[in-house]
């Protein structure tokens, strides 16, 4: 019984894992690595496992650092059954295809330069027909029912409180004649309290816990303070007849923003100004949210009886053409509006950033991570001025980062985890290692664990 740490062990992008107990071979996640282009590409085409081999492939969640490079598995040959929740079924189609045109997109502008040197076409890393492809492998279930994957192996997915259709995997392997050994996986683990999302669902009694580890070192804000540091922030640059410009990532915090928004003007907190959801993406998104009322928490449903609809309100308005788009950036009206890409890489808000940089009441509100060398880490970080589309902009309108919004669980609730699964071992993946060794030493001095620090390619035998 072998368990081989293919991706993101030490990194927190490529989450990739396999199991083989004899000649079955199952993988768990097959994620995008993402970093400089020329070290993803090679690191995205080689996938360290034969799909041949792989008679079936379990699925922890729709964020593409876990899902984005299921289309190479097909295009490799994969026609096994990807398991997963049921909306993760229902977001993976557009996650896909989306990450397919990207890639389509890449190759044929890195085809139109490389032509004029007359160097062999870049082919791309797959295509949107190896996307479709492996979306007609998926087979969605329902958390906490239990699923047969070759080889006797029960795997059962209950919720991970991460985003929408997140799951951690408790799998029971079978070992005659000794009881079958538990193992969880908490690729990604989210945080107790989070807006719409059910809690984490505590797994118990483990033998072996294969646990991520982003935030081992880090305490975040408690995610109930969400509410409020939203309305504060909205009502200043409002009192000020501004415009409150989000990023957003279009899978997650889009909905979370729209879904606090809701409260906020449901309860009078907010004025009732026009709210923008400027990105296909987090639009198409924002239905599939609106069709599975069942993973939310009781507050959702609470506010959903009063309000109606949230994620499709009549208040939300859908920006679906470019000239909308262009319209809300000329109008001179007070008004929220959220727009991709989460840390001002590319995507619309790039134009609401350029139109609205330089107007001092105008707030550029950040609620995600932004990583370093893109144009929000630099709002984030106050440079004066700012590159947008080639062009220098003085930053006059406040940037603000709301420190409480974090999908991932933290220090402590990561410990909390750990505590109530009980395991014999646990193995940290999906972590920087300054992260991964701290939460480590923490293991050590409060439940005496000694964790494993995997790191890709290592193989270790389970017991
Ligand atoms: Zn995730």
């Amino acid at each position: 019984m072998k368990w081989h740490f293919l991706g993101g062990a030490s990194q927190v992008t490529g989450s990739k894992h396999l199991l083989e107990i004899g000649n079955t071979q199952i993988l768990f996640d097959c994620g995008l690595f993402q970093g400089r282009r020329k070290e993803a590409n090679q690191i995205n085409r080689t996938l360290g496992c034969n799909p041949d081999h792989i008679s079936a492939m379990v699925l922890s969640h729709a964020h593409i650092d876990h899902c984005g490079n299921i289309p190479t598995l097909a295009r490799l040959g994969y026609r096994g059954p990807i398991h997963t929740t049921s909306a993760t079924a229902d977001l993976l189609p557009i996650m896909l295809r989306d990450s397919a045109r990207i890639h389509e997109a890449d190759a044929a502008y890195l085809n139109q330069k490389t032509n004029r040197r007359h160097l062999p076409p870049i082919e791309p890393l797959y295509t949107v027909q190896d996307a479709e492809n492996a979306i007609g492998l998926i087979q969605p279930h329902l958390y906490q029912t239990p699923v047969t994957l070759p080889g006797g192996i029960t795997m059962t997915h209950v919720d991970a409180g991460h985003i929408l259709g997140a799951a951690l995997a408790l799998l029971e392997i079978p070992r005659p004649p000794a009881p079958p050994l538990r193992v969880g996986l908490a690729f990604d683990l989210g945080r107790y309290n989070l807006p719409l999302l059910q809690d984490p669902v505590q797994l118990t009694q483990l033998d072996i816990l294969i646990c991520e580890s982003t935030y081992g070192d880090r305490y975040h804000q408690n995610a109930l303070n969400e509410g409020d540091d939203l309305r504060l922030a909205v009502n200043r640059a409002l009192d000020r007849n501004g415009k409150v410009l989000i990023p957003v990532f279009a899978l997650g915090r889009a909905q979370e923003i729209i879904y606090l928004i809701a409260q906020l003007r449901h309860q009078g907190e907010i004025p009732d100004v026009p709210v923008y959801l400027d990105s296909p993406m987090a639009q198409a998104i924002s239905r599939v949210f609106e069709s599975s009322p069942t993973y939310f928490d009781s507050d959702y449903h609470r506010l959903r009886q009063r309000m109606g609809a949230i994620m499709e309100a009549p208040w939300l308005i859908y920006t679906e053409t470019v000239e909308e788009s262009k319209a809300i950036t000329s109008s001179r009206e007070p008004s929220i509006v959220l727009a991709a890409s989460g840390m001002c890489e590319h995507g619309r808000i790039l134009h609401h950033l350029k139109h609205g940089i330089e107007n001092e009441r105008n707030l550029i509100l950040l609620v995600g991570y932004q990583a370093a060398n893109t144009l929000g880490r630099r709002l984030q970080t106050g440079e004066p001025i700012v590159r947008i589309f080639g062009d220098e902009f003085p930053v006059r309108a406040e940037v603000e980062s709301l420190r409480s919004f974090s999908a991932h669980a933290d220090r402590a609730e990561l410990l909390q985890y750990v505590r109530g699964a009980t395991p014999r071992q646990v193995y940290l993946v999906h972590g920087e290692q300054s992260q991964r060794e701290s939460f480590a030493r923490l293991l050590h001095d409060e439940l005496n664990l000694d964790a494993h620090l995997p790191t890709n390619g290592d193989v270790v035998q389970f017991a």
